[in-house]
Formats: structure tokens, C-alpha cells, sequence
């Protein structure tokens, strides 16, 4: 059993943790915010300071992805979200039988555990504080890393970590776990060594939303998915923990006539106008103001460029890996199914074996996480495109089969149970695109009761209102 060290302790560091500390590890992990996770989820939401995480208040949704790991891993924690309040919801019981062909064997594997992020959080931060064999220091920055003697010739062997103060806290194992903004290539770069391969650029997208209190203890009805687009804008409805849910509208942040919606009355207008979601506003506003956040970046690292690594006795998880555009809400997701692809790495290579364990994490990496990070790339850079093209009045065709398929196969799942069934599995990181059309039968299905999805005719209102209510 090892020694590992967490650079971070955001929702999925700590998820990480617990899942290796369970296996045996001893696991150090070192958060550079300070303050511990308060007593209650209220406080959590209300002053937890967390600088460190730029998203914390801002609107989440945790997939059926998220609730199946921690269940299988750990199921004190996803009682622990449901006990302060998280939201049990499974997307299939609110569609009608006509279109859902009624609950089925196996459909129990759509229910999701969510909440409010800060809420999440504190609940995951709360189990982390029994765990055996874990320890979480807060308020600890990560400044560099320390160079042992090579296991490879010529590449850096990392023994551990160096915080701010100046310690050293040793490890056979530092998993970068500190999310979007990691410093790690800068520290690689420290250690003599090149930095990993990144491919990064900004997302495009600008998201401005709010969160809202139910005043009768009732949550909003859906309407549709909780992804809607609404031509040049997308609108998310994400039902959270405590009789609470979000609304946020996604535009393209080079869409200069939609940046007038970080107006209240404007954002209101525009909801109000948008008829599956007006009425996800009526409730108690949490915010008096809308919460914006752009530049978000799409964000990629090989630490074995060409096959080799920049250094051993290192691995990145999570967003300090890769990370997306949030639309899609699959960030926890794909963190925690890359924390189980370490855990089972470490189980098939131990950390006496740095340079075997450096190989096999890649291989599994590229296996089981890095589809999701390709797959949810190529649908925003598609969504991007096609609110550009929109805003302009132009037909987006880029003559794209994975376009077309993705079109018709929202289109299809309102028309098919089974298709709809492979719908819900790509919402909920359950099952990857290309997969599910590849199921018997599937491709078929998609094609005849999709391939007229252009000829949808769209609702709401017209891009020329849109910017007039956006400038009122
Ligand atoms: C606007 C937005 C909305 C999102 N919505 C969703 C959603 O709906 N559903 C979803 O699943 N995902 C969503 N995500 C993604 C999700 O937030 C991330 O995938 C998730 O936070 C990753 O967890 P993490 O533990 O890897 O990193 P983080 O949660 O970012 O935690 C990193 C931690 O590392 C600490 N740290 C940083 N540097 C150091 C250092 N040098 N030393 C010590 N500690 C350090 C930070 O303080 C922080 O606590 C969203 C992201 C954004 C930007």
C-alpha cells in the first residue's frame, strides 16, 4: 500500500481520498483554502469561504454517474448528501408512460443524487472527516514538487510536495488533484523536466444564472431536458438540494447582444419569454443579482507526450487533468470515474512500480475518461458554432455525421422508449454516444424517428426579440 499525497481538496480531491484511503493508501491530502467545511448545509451556501473554487456558487448538477460511483463506493457519503437535504430524482418517472413506454428493469440506474455545489461539497467534506487512513489539511498550499532519484533515466521521479511554508510532505504517489487553474506544468517545468502536451483554449461560452427557494415546498415542473436551446441561447433548469433549483441562460460570450442579460429585469424577460422554463422563476430569488462567470477554458494535459512520461510518481486527476465547458454537467462525473480508474490502476501496478504505473494510468485514462472529454468537446464546439451561425441568420451545416446523430437522437428519444433510454444514458455519463448507437437496433431507430429533426418548428421567441429583450 502507498503513501499518496492530494494536491487539493475540491469535490472530487476528496472523493479520491476516501476511495484510496478505503483500498488502504494513506492518503495526505493538503487544501490551500482555509476554512473547514462548516456545520450545516445553510452555512456552506451562505459563507463558505472557497476562493479557491471559482464555480462553488454557482449553478451544478450531479449526473447519474456521480450518485452510481459514490454508491458503489461510497454509500455513507451518498447518504450523507440525501441526509442534508440532496435531491433523489430519476428523470424517467416525470416523462409520461406514451413516451417513456412506462418504468423498467434497469431504469433505477437513472437516478441522480444533486444539489447545490457548496451543499455537495460539505456533505462529501463532512465523511472525509471519519475516514480512516485519510487525513485533509486545510489552509496547506502545494508550491512545487520534490525530485527524487530517477527510476527512468533522465525523466524527474517526484517524492513528494513542497507547501508554502516551506515543508515538505513526502509520498510515493502526488495526485495533482487542484483543479481547473493547476499550476502543475509550472512545477514539472521546476523539476527540469518538459511540461505535459496542453491543449487548451477558452470555451466561448458565457453563463449568467440564479438560484431560487420554492415558496409552496413544491419544485418547478420539467417541461423538457434540462439542457434546452433556445436558438442562439441555451437555458439550464437544474433542480438542487433543500427545495431549491437554478436557472441559467448560456450564450456565446462573442454574442455582445446577449451580454445584457447580466440585467435582472432583461434576464427575467428573457426567461419569462422561453415557454418550457418561465416558470422555473417563480420562486424566492437566493441571489439579488445574476450570476455570470467566461473565460471558461477547455483544457487538456498528456503528461506522456509521445508515450513518455514528463515525470514519474506524478498522476492528474479530474479537472487538473481535463476540463470542459460546464453545459453538460459532467465534470464530478468524469472526476470520479477517473478517481476509480486510479484506484484500479493502483490495484494492478502498485507504486513500486513507478514507471509500469505511469504507462497503465495513461492506457486507462484513455480508456475510460478521456471519450467523455473528446465526445463533450465536440458537441460544445457544434453548439458554438451553431449560435453563431443562428445569431447571423445562417443554416449551421458542417456536414458532420456526429452533428447530425446528435440532432436526431434528442429528437428520436421524445419519440422512442429505447432511444430514449440511450439518450438518458449519454445525459447521465452512463453510457458513451458511440455506444449506444451501436445497440441493436439503435441506428435505425435513430434515423426514423429523428432524421426530420430540422424540420422542427422552433419555440419561443425569435433571435430579433431575443436581442431586443436582452437591450430593453
Ligand atoms: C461554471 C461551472 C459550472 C459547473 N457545473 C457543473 C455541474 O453542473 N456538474 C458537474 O458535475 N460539474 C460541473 N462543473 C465542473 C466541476 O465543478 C468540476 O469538475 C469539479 O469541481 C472538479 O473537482 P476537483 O476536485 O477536481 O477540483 P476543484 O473542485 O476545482 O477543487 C480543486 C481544489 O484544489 C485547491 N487547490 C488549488 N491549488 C492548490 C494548491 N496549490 N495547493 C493546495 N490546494 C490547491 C483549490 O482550493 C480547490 O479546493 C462546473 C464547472 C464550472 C466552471
Amino acid at each position: 500500500m502507498a503513501d499518496v499525497v492530494i494536491v487539493g481538496g475540491g469535490v472530487v480531491g476528496m472523493g479520491l481520498g476516501m476511495i484510496l484511503a478505503r483500498d488502504g493508501h494513506t492518503v495526505s491530502m493538503l487544501e490551500r483554502d482555509a476554512e473547514p467545511a462548516p456545520g450545516d448545509p445553510d452555512a456552506a451556501w451562505g459563507r463558505w469561504d472557497r476562493k479557491g473554487v471559482t464555480q462553488f456558487r454557482l449553478a451544478h448538477f450531479f449526473l447519474a454517474r456521480y450518485r452510481q460511483i459514490l454508491e458503489e463506493e461510497l454509500p455513507e457519503t451518498a447518504a450523507a448528501i440525501e441526509a442534508d437535504g440532496g435531491l433523489r430524482l430519476n428523470p424517467l418517472r416525470g416523462i409520461p408512460d406514451a413516451v417513456s413506454g412506462g418504468f423498467r428493469e434497469g431504469d433505477e440506474r437513472y437516478e441522480l443524487l444533486s444539489g447545490r455545489r457548496a451543499v455537495v461539497e460539505r456533505s462529501v467534506a463532512s465523511m472525509v472527516e471519519r475516514s480512516p487512513g485519510l487525513s485533509l489539511r486545510r489552509g496547506v498550499a502545494v508550491e512545487g514538487l520534490l525530485r527524487g532519484p530517477d527510476v527512468m533515466a533522465g525523466i524527474p521521479h517526484v517524492t513528494g510536495v513542497r507547501t508554502s511554508d516551506g515543508e515538505e510532505v513526502r509520498a510515493d504517489l502526488v495526485v495533482d488533484c487542484s483543479g481547473r487553474r493547476s499550476a502543475l506544468p509550472t512545477w514539472l517545468e521546476a523539476l527540469g523536466t518538459r511540461g505535459p502536451d496542453e491543449q487548451a483554449d477558452d470555451s466561448g461560452f458565457i453563463y449568467l444564472g440564479r438560484h431560487f427557494h420554492s415558496r409552496d415546498g413544491q419544485m418547478p415542473f420539467a417541461l423538457g431536458p434540462l439542457l434546452q436551446n433556445y436558438g442562439s441561447i441555451s437555458v439550464l433548469t437544474l433542480p438542487a438540494d433543500n427545495e431549491t433549483w437554478s436557472v441559467t441562460l448560456v450564450a456565446r460570450s462573442g454574442d455582445r447582444a446577449m451580454l445584457g442579460l447580466k440585467d435582472v429585469e432583461r434576464w427575467e424577460g428573457v426567461v419569462r419569454s422561453l415557454p418550457t422554463v418561465a416558470h422555473w422563476i417563480d420562486g424566492d430569488p437566493i441571489e439579488d443579482r445574476i450570476m455570470t462567470i467566461t473565460k471558461i477554458e477547455d483544457r487538456h494535459r498528456d503528461l506522456r507526450p509521445g508515450g513518455v512520461p514528463v515525470a514519474t510518481g506524478i498522476a492528474a486527476v479530474a479537472d487538473a487533468w481535463a476540463c470542459t465547458n460546464p453545459s453538460v454537467g459532467r465534470g464530478a462525473s468524469i472526476g470520479m470515474l477517473h478517481a476509480q480508474t486510479l484506484r484500479n490502476t493502483l490495484r494492478d501496478v502498485g507504486p513500486d512500480r513507478p514507471v509500469e504505473l505511469s504507462e497503465a494510468f495513461a492506457v486507462a485514462t484513455a480508456a475510460t475518461v478521456e471519450p467523455w472529454y473528446r465526445a463533450t468537446l465536440a458537441f460544445d464546439r457544434h453548439r458554438l458554432a451553431e449560435m453563431a451561425a443562428i445569431a447571423e441568420g445562417v443554416v449551421y451545416d458542417p456536414g458532420d455525421p456526429l452533428y447530425e446523430m446528435t440532432n436526431a437522437l434528442a429528437v428520436a428519444s421524445g419519440r422512442d422508449p429505447d432511444v430514449l433510454r440511450g439518450f438518458l444514458d449519454i445525459v447521465g455519463v452512463l453510457d458513451l454516444p458511440n455506444n449506444v448507437m451501436a445497440r441493436p437496433g439503435m441506428f435505425e431507430k435513430v434515423i426514423e424517428y429523428g432524421a426530420d429533426w430540422r424540420a422542427q418548428e422552433p419555440i419561443g421567441p425569435t433571435r430579433d426579440e431575443l436581442v431586443a429583450m436582452a437591450n430593453a
